[in-house]
């Protein structure tokens, strides 16, 4: 079962709410829990919202390589591979946090 605080949305897993929510404080009674049908969409995104996770984190790195490459620039080959690189993990990782961004409103997160 999962329990999102009424105050600042925060989710908690377990069989009951908790006495307090540990993000801001909030007593028991603010929690409320949600439905199986949405609880159902939490679970199915999961791994998802994972994959977003590692792969934003992932393009991170590319964009580090790609930094370091194009600050290094031996030949206009390698350069232009960098900026490639660049151009092509700065999209996917925009991309891929409209996608993380999408998920939480649609309540597909928790
Ligand atoms: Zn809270």
């Amino acid at each position: 079962m999962k329990w999102k605080c009424s105050a600042c949305g925060y989710i908690h897993d377990g069989d009951s709410a908790p006495d307090f929510c540990p993000r801001c404080g909030a007593p028991k009674e603010k929690f409320e829990k949600i439905a199986a049908d949405i609880e159902q969409i939490m679970d199915r995104s999961k791994k998802t919202n994972q994959l977003h996770m590692d792969l934003t984190h992932m393009m991170t790195k590319v964009l580090e390589i790609a930094e370091a490459g194009t600050e290094d620039n031996l030949d206009p080959g390698c350069l232009n591979v960098f900026q490639k690189a660049k151009k092509a993990a700065w999209e996917i990782r925009q991309m891929s946090k409209a996608e993380i961004t999408v998920h939480i409103n649609k309540q597909k997160w928790g």
